[in-house]
């Protein structure tokens, strides 16, 4: 019999046992509850173990695009990730995951670019397919927290007492409101594996409360750039939302992880329009109600207009405080395990052989719009494919 265990029943984990066991399909996977022993047929069975620390699985996944789980992309990949963004990009494309996802009975939808959700529109049924094909390919799912893997001659350890051929650590990263101690790092990193330096991505920027005072609830659809020393580190438009002293909104979130000290939120207000076109419909305008507040009060969001001058309709810029520290609001975290020390094409360790990481814990992050779960389900794909093959 052989063993394959895999940390972590997230969007990775469960991909990858899944995966393990279709990459079988001669083996008989063991009923529910029966051992090989029971069998007495050496040789004859996979068993496949997934621990995860919850009281069930997938709950990140849960939360995922607002209860809808963006699960992925079909659009162009060639700027949606950072980290290793390469070898993100050669995963994706060794992995159908659309095909994986509609094998395990998910019908999906595309929506505005590219981003495919679940036709239900409910990350609890993502939840239930991959749930449903761990059940029925006795897959066995031990509800426990892994506190030690360590290597004993040809097999692994965990817990000091489960004996596995091959591990996959699919134990995500620190981004997300749930309780996370990130263990998975330092799994890998106690089999010489190099982590890089880890901080919080998509999430929202931290600014002077006073440059947004009464803005809470405001949303502004703009072009937002990260200014660096007034060049443009990165741009997009989208809608932003106003807090009580941080912005978030997709563009503020996809460029949140490039953030550094001293930088500053520059937003465009009518980023289709010129300087010189603005004048002149402010111009036109003045001439009926000679009063700049009220002319303010007919382009944009009557608090904002409280706040801010016409020379600012194009070019308002507020500090950022940096946030490096703060994981509790990001939904992926920027760095992890560095790629460059495990295949693109099957996921192991070229230092450890039979160790397998997929998911967030790797060195690879995307941005908004189903870029992170295709990356999480992608590489649990291929490592779980890998790892089950019969050799
Ligand atoms: C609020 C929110 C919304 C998001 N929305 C989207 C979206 O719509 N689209 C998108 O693409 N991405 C989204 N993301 C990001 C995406 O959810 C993650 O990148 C993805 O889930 C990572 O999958 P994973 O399997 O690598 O890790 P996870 O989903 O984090 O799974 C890791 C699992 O490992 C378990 N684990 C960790 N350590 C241990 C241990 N020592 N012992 C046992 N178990 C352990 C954890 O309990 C967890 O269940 C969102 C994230 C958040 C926080």
């Amino acid at each position: 019999m052989s063993n394959l265990t895999i940390i972590g029943a997230g969007a990775a984990g469960m991909s990858a046992a899944i995966s393990a066991s279709m990459a079988n399909p001669d083996m008989r996977i063991p009923a529910r509850g029966q051992r090989s022993r029971e069998s007495g047929e050496r040789g004859a069975f996979l068993h496949i173990t997934v621990f995860d620390q919850h009281v069930r699985v997938g709950k990140k996944l849960a939360r995922t695009g607002n209860g809808r789980c963006n699960i992925m992309n079909v659009g162009d990949i060639s700027g949606a990730y950072r980290g290793d963004a390469a070898f993100a990009q050669h995963v994706i494309r060794s992995a159908d995951t659309g095909a994986f996802l509609r094998s395990i009975g998910l019908v999906l939808a595309e929506e505005n670019g590219g981003r495919i959700y679940p036709a239900s529109k409910r990350a609890g049924g993502v939840i239930d397919a991959l749930r449903f094909q761990l059940e029925g390919r006795g897959v066995e799912v031990r509800l426990e927290v892994v506190e030690s893997v360590v290597r004993n001659d040809d097999s692994f350890v965990i817990n000091n007492s489960h004996k596995a051929d091959k591990v996959i650590i699919a134990t995500g990263g620190k981004a997300g409101i749930l309780p996370c101690d990130a263990t998975g790092y330092s799994f890998l990193s106690g089999f010489g594996h190099a982590i890089t330096r880890l901080a919080p991505a998509l999430t929202h920027v931290n600014v002077q409360p006073m440059c947004i005072t009464g803005l809470k609830g405001v949303r502004l659809d703009c072009e937002a750039s990260l200014l660096r020393k007034d060049m443009v580190i990165y741009k997009e438009e989208g809608e932003i939302i106003f807090g009580d002293s941080s912005i978030s909104g997709i563009p503020v979130m996809n460029l949140s992880r490039l953030v550094e000290d001293e930088d500053t939120l520059a937003i465009d207000m009518f980023p289709r329009h010129t300087a010189e076109e603005l004048t002149s419909v402010m111009q036109s305008a003045f001439e009926y109600v000679p009063d700049i507040e009220k002319v303010l009060c007919g382009l944009i969001h009557p608090r904002i207009a409280k706040i801010v001058h016409p020379p600012s309709l194009k070019n308002w810029r507020i500090p950022i405080m940096p946030n490096k520290h703060d994981f509790t609001r990001a939904q992926v975290t920027a760095g992890g395990v560095s790629c460059a020390e495990f295949s693109p094409d099957t996921m192991e360790s070229r230092r450890v052989r039979g160790l397998y990481a997929a998911g967030e814990v790797l060195d690879v992050d995307g941005i908004c719009g189903g870029f992170n779960l295709m990356f999480a389900f992608a590489s649990g794909i291929l490592a779980g494919r890998n790892a089950g093959r019969h050799e």
